[in-house]
């Protein structure tokens, strides 16, 4: 099997309302989606949802560099060789993970095609039936997000990640307010997304939330700042997750070699894809690691990519996949499959994901094809 075309597509996915986080808000999601044509005549599909602020790619870079650099190196090469697919790609042009992370969804859906799989045998075979949802409140005023929870329990949902980083005062102010209106059996998770910037503001959050119960605290220094993350992880009971301060198979040795998280949260848009996933997932099962996968709000493209990798994997013990959730018009189906408050992935081979051309002509800004 040979790689013939690969198409480019730049598009913006738009949300019901827009995503709120410390570092950004979001109207719409811009999108780069890659349609990769075998020479038999498969077609493979993948995305790339960079993220400025965390994989330092932004969509218009993204899109040019697998039009320029990653898509013509590929031309001719059989899209079953993972490992060789990202040998090519990183001697052609260092990092862009979000970037690469496109050509491998693409290559993994078309040989799951090929072979007649979900994409989750490839990897090891599906362990999970079922994980929950969890429901991601934006930033808000306390008691908006308190109201936005409690709509959410009565839909069936029993887990919470909370959005904060803005200033730590009013970010407990609205953890309390979230945990008082939803009560003590629902699980709530913090993401401050590096709003807290360093471990003295961090420690001091902590001391008013050990009572809350929190099932952990998401990033809350900067992304780079790894050993303010074992300061905290040895002052606090509350387990830490690293997000941002995550990306690749470096980050994670030194994040074990110094026992820096009790969990990681793992992005196919920040490691490189399915393949890197793996990797990174690999690694944290032997340092003890749980592991979340995550996202940056994909299509369901990304999303079900991001799926395939946490139902295959033991150490994988929840998911962060919302992004088919947050959108009035997506290019696939995998809206379908979430059954709140649990998302079952189904059968069907390769991604799994029926993608609709004409919904993908519509929100498509521009595009090119190379052969
Ligand atoms: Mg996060």
């Amino acid at each position: 099997m040979k790689i013939k075309q690969i198409e480019v597509f730049a598009i913006n996915l738009p949300l019901i309302k827009p995503f709120v986080i410390s570092y950004a808000t979001y109207p719409n999601m811009p999108s780069i989606i890659v349609k990769l044509t075998t020479e038999c005549g498969l077609i493979g599909w993948g995305e790339s949802v960079p993220d400025d602020h965390v994989t330092g790619e932004t969509p218009e870079a993204t899109f040019a560099v697998i039009k320029n650099t990653l898509a013509p190196i590929l031309i001719g090469q059989n899209p079953m060789q993972f490992e060789k697919i990202h040998e090519l790609m990183d001697a052609a042009v260092k990092d862009v993970p979000a970037a690469k992370a496109a050509i491998d969804i693409a290559c993994f859906d078309v040989v799951g095609k090929k072979l007649s799989v979900p994409v989750y045998q490839l990897i090891g075979g599906r362990y999970h039936e079922k994980f929950p949802v969890t429901h991601v409140l934006s930033i808000d005023e306390p008691e908006k997000m308190a109201d936005e929870a409690e709509q959410c329990v009565e839909l069936g949902y029993s887990s919470f990640k909370m959005k904060v980083g803005r200033d730590v005062a009013g970010d407990v102010k609205r953890i309390k307010a979230v945990r008082n209106r939803v009560g003590d059996e629902i699980a709530i998770r913090v993401d401050v997304n590096q709003g807290w910037k360093n471990s003295a503001n961090t420690l001091q959050a902590l001391r008013q939330l050990e009572s809350i119960g929190l099932d952990w605290l998401e990033q809350p220094v900067v992304a780079d700042d790894i050993d303010a993350m074992v300061e905290i992880k040895l002052k606090t009971a509350t387990p830490v997750m690293i997000d941002e301060g995550i990306r690749n198979v470096r980050d994670m040795r030194e994040i074990i070699a110094k026992r820096a998280a009790d969990k990681v949260n793992i992005k196919l848009m920040k490691c490189g894809g399915i393949y890197p996933a793996m990797k990174l997932a690999n690694m944290a099962e032997m340092a003890g690691i749980e592991c979340q996968i995550g996202s940056m709000v994909e299509s369901s493209i990304g999303s079900a990519a991001g799926f395939h990798v946490a139902f295959s994997k033991k150490i994988i013990t929840s998911v962060e996949l919302t992004g088919p959730l947050k959108f009035s018009k997506d290019v696939g189906d995998l809206k379908e499959s979430y059954m709140i408050p649990y998302i079952q992935l189904n059968e069907l081979p390769g991604l799994g994901v029926d993608v609709n051309e004409r919904i993908l002509a519509e929100l498509t800004q521009y595009s090119e094809v190379v052969q």
